[in-house]
């Protein structure tokens, strides 16, 4: 989705070509909205020998079970954000063990940078984004179907969430 009217001008924007795309452009101070993917942030976490996972209140993949993940912000960086987002989402405060993977789709708009992380303080409890928050041992993970009637995004996430988390699932 794109604004209307010039971000910085309030003119309404017009369509140009620029590197071979049509792309949004303010036909009086210049101003090209750009598109970009949104970075998320995610933690698979290690909490007391088992996988820390939260069940998502909101679109995308509402009602399922994941890591706990969130956008990064201007002013943090991945790490932190996936600090952040760990504490608001399952109260533990975390410390990242390793990069498991950045994932990216051309037909979704943002894209995840996964960690592996372990507890290192906190209380467990679901909050933000997560409507429960639970433990599962290894190879004890929740049975989830995929999400075949969902939208792009859906279906790339229950992917993302399969890979970031296969350490857990019997081989
Ligand atoms: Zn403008």
């Amino acid at each position: 989705m794109t604004a209307a009217f010039c971000s910085q001008c309030a003119t309404p924007m017009a369509a140009a070509t620029l590197g071979g795309k049509e792309r949004p452009q303010c036909p009086a101070c210049g101003f090209v909205a750009w598109r970009n993917p949104a970075p998320v942030g995610m933690a698979v976490i290690e909490h007391e020998g088992q996988l820390v996972m939260i069940r998502r209140s909101a679109a995308p993949l509402a009602d399922y079970w994941a890591p706990p993940a969130g956008y990064v912000e201007c002013g943090e960086s991945v790490p932190a954000a996936v600090r952040r987002e760990a504490r608001e989402e399952c109260g533990l405060d975390i410390e990242l063990d390793g990069l498991i993977g950045v994932y990216s789709q051309a037909d979704v708009d943002v894209l995840i940078v996964a960690y592996r992380a372990r507890s290192i303080g906190g209380t467990l409890r679901a909050g933000d984004d997560a409507s429960d928050v639970r433990l599962f041992a290894a190879q004890q993970l929740p049975p989830q179907a995929s999400p075949v009637d969902g939208s792009a995004t859906d279906r790339w996430l229950y992917g993302v969430i399969q890979e970031a988390t296969a350490g857990w699932r019997p081989a």
